[in-house]
């Protein structure tokens, strides 16, 4: 494989992706070696063709604000690889969302979802609508224009989207509800349903439940459990309030959480009523990082920072890409971090992966310790078309044999001749394999 020549021909013909070019040299770089010792991979074209989407939607979502105003913004649904499954991804409403970051996402998705076990291909989609201070009716109205032009591209069989940031269960049922008008069907078609419409119980705590399993699979490797550990998780999300939630059932003390305006510091740990009120706020739909740190005496809010500065024995990035660089990377080693792991999408630079490697600290990449999420998004498409419901404890049992199957597989194809294992080449080689020899097994499509 001509890595270089490879990337330079994305670059030229996406210039300014930067987040789906950073995506892809990452994959690369893992697979490489692999790659080059079977020349069927090469002769079958499998790079060319699986960093290239499938397709990609872009569309117009005009809707009306409560004041009678006329808003347009821009929706994408982007079809990546179906080659082990339909095509499955989350939505994610933020401004911030562009093509770039929909192809970053939609491309790790591939790997994560072949990792978890389950016929799941890899899509990703959103807008870069802002829920936030909008009202339930604007936001109704909203998800209801998004539906009108996504679903003539999904299905239960086809492809089956899920959220994502600022994508949670109301939005779900918004667009759930315009779907089933259009088609006049009550499928599988989207994830993370409510629980008295087709969801699955532990959905909401999934991907957060998951990433707790996964650091504490990785910590026995060295002997360690999570008891008794200071965690620093970022973000105020869905992601981070299910790390926290697990962390605290698992003995572990959690003492940040974050929003886009800085941190929270808790010394004295956030457990109980703050989880609780963390719920409360984020239901609220307005700024929530500032009115926790006053409710609570023992927090503070720390401005414009990130909560890597502070002492931790392991960091948790729940919030988004990019958001922990080399200087963050160096200062919780400075602090005695000892385990990083990744609850959102590439919320490391590839500098600061670099450090931790350097620094041998234990480091998993989100494909694999987020993968959770997906996982019982997973196994709520499995009860839909069987028409039951598992009970919290079934679907915890089966999240948590599929976290142990994925470290198990990161284990495998990531140990290095030391005895050190590298989960970031050890997920993207797992990944990589199953859906490439599928590719292989279905011809040139
Ligand atoms: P939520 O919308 O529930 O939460 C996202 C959190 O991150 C919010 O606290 C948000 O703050 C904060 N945030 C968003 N953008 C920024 C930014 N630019 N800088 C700092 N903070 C920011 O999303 P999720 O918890 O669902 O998702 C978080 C991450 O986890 C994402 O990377 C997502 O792709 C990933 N993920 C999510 C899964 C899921 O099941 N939900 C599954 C697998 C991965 P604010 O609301 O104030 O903007």
């Amino acid at each position: 494989m001509d890595l270089e020549k490879i990337m330079i021909d994305l670059e030229k013909h996406y210039p300014g992706e930067t987040e789906y070019h950073q995506a892809v040299r990452e994959v690369l770089e893992s697979i490489v070696d692999v790659y080059n010792q079977n020349p069927h991979f090469e002769s079958s074209g499998i790079i060319e063709r699986l960093i290239e989407p499938d397709r990609v939607l872009s569309f117009k979502v005009p809707w009306v604000d409560d004041e009678g105003r006329v808003h347009v913004n821009r929706g994408y649904r982007v079809q990546f690889n179906n080659a082990i499954g339909p095509y499955k991804g989350g939505l994610r409403f933020h401004p911030s969302v562009n093509l770039s970051i929909l192809k970053f996402l939609g491309f790790e998705q591939i790997f994560k979802n072949a990792l978890t076990t389950l016929p799941m291909g890899g899509g990703k989609g959103g807008s870069d609508f802002q829920p936030k201070g909008k009202s339930d009716k604007e936001i109704m109205r909203f998800c209801q224009a998004f539906m009108l032009e996504l679903w003539k591209i999904i299905g239960p069989e086809t492809d089956v989207p899920a959220g994502d940031i600022g994508v949670g269960a109301r939005e779900i049922g918004y667009l759930y509800g315009m779907y089933k008008k259009l088609t006049h069907e009550h499928t599988g078609i989207l994830t993370g349903k409510g629980l008295n419409w087709g969801g699955s119980l532990i959905r909401p705590e999934a991907t957060g439940f998951g990433v707790v399993y996964f650091t504490g699979e990785m910590l026995a490797t060295k002997g360690l459990s999570l008891e008794g550990k200071t965690v620093a998780v970022s973000g105020f999300g869905n992601v981070a309030w299910g790390a926290v939630t697990k962390l605290n059932e698992l003995g572990a003390k959690v003492v940040t959480l974050s929003g886009p305006d800085g941190y929270i510091y808790d010394e004295a740990g956030i457990s109980g009523e703050k989880i609780k009120y963390m719920l409360e706020l984020r239901a609220s739909n307005e700024d929530v990082v500032q009115p926790f740190a006053n409710e609570f005496s023992s927090a503070v809010f720390i401005r414009d920072k990130h909560p890597w500065e502070v002492k931790c024995d392991i960091a948790i990035p729940c919030a988004t890409q990019n958001e922990l660089d080399a200087d963050d990377a160096s200062k919780l080693i400075n602090n005695g971090c000892a385990c990083v792991c990744e609850g959102a999408n590439m919320p490391c630079t590839p500098e600061a992966i670099e450090i931790f490697r350097k620094n041998k600290i234990l480091f998993a990449p989100g494909k694999a310790a987020n993968a959770g999420g997906v996982a019982t998004s997973g196994l709520e498409m499995s009860q839909n078309s069987m028409k039951i419901m598992w009970t919290r404890e079934e679907v915890d049992v089966r999240l948590h044999q599929i976290m142990s199957a994925i470290h198990k597989s990161c284990v495998k194809n990531g140990m290095k001749p030391n005895g050190e294992v590298d989960y970031v080449k050890g997920a993207n080689i797992a990944g990589f394999l199953k859906v490439a020899n599928a590719m292989i097994d279905q011809g040139i499509v």
